[in-house]
């Protein structure tokens, strides 16, 4: 194990030295157990080829029809895109700018931040914008809310089903495997060891 520097636990404050435990080891805070490190497998390349899959997946999850619903003859096909819109003309435009941003703008903004961090980290390309994007990438990623956007369709087709006739669309399955990847990323992503190689980088451009 290497030792390079300090860390305080963001939980109690206490000033410990870095450790750099290995993949399938915890490194815990010996006063209150918070877990501070937990390395993953992987975690540069499997990034990079997720957030390449979900690049390819925002297109079709945001423009292809979700439901398409069937009232007396007349059939109206929702999208991510049409839900906000609509909204919008309905006067209803804070509630509108909400679902955009939490549907829309941040998992796209999240997943073409998490390629290019991942992307330049993979092919050892330095950037001076490299710690900005993570930083970004780390505060976003609160505000990206596709499940609550599914338990929102869920909700939406449970209560139509007995009015209308509903047909889900490949925008559906776009859309669940869009935050597969995005689960996926979360769960893959390694702060510590992107944060590392970031300064490797930067300190071997510098020299
Ligand atoms: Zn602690």
């Amino acid at each position: 194990m290497k030792i390079s520097n300090y860390l305080a636990c963001p939980e109690c404050d206490l000033l410990l030295q870095r450790v750099f435990p290995a993949v399938n080891e915890k490194a815990h805070c010996p006063r209150c157990h918070y877990l501070l490190h937990r390395p993953r497998i992987q975690s540069i390349t499997r990034t990079f080829a997720l957030s390449l899959a979900g690049l390819f997946l925002l297109l079709p999850a945001n423009l292809l029809p979700i439901v398409s619903i069937k009232i007396l003859e007349n059939t109206h096909d929702g999208t991510l895109l049409s839900g906000s819109v609509t909204l919008f003309n309905e006067g209803m435009w804070a509630v509108a700018v909400v679902v955009f941003l939490a549907s829309i703008f941040f998992p796209m903004l999240s997943i073409i931040l998490s390629l290019l961090i991942s992307g330049h980290l993979y092919f050892h390309r330095p950037n001076r914008y490299l710690s900005v994007w993570l930083r970004t990438l780390q505060h976003i990623d609160e505000w990206a809310m596709l499940e609550v956007y599914l338990l929102g369709i869920i909700v939406a087709c449970v209560k139509l089903a007995s009015m209308a006739e509903l047909k889900f669309g490949l925008g559906l399955t776009a859309f669940v495997l869009l935050l597969w990847v995005a689960l996926m990323l979360a769960s893959n992503f390694d702060s510590v060891l992107f944060w590392q190689r970031i300064e490797q980088l930067n300190v071997h451009e510098k020299k």
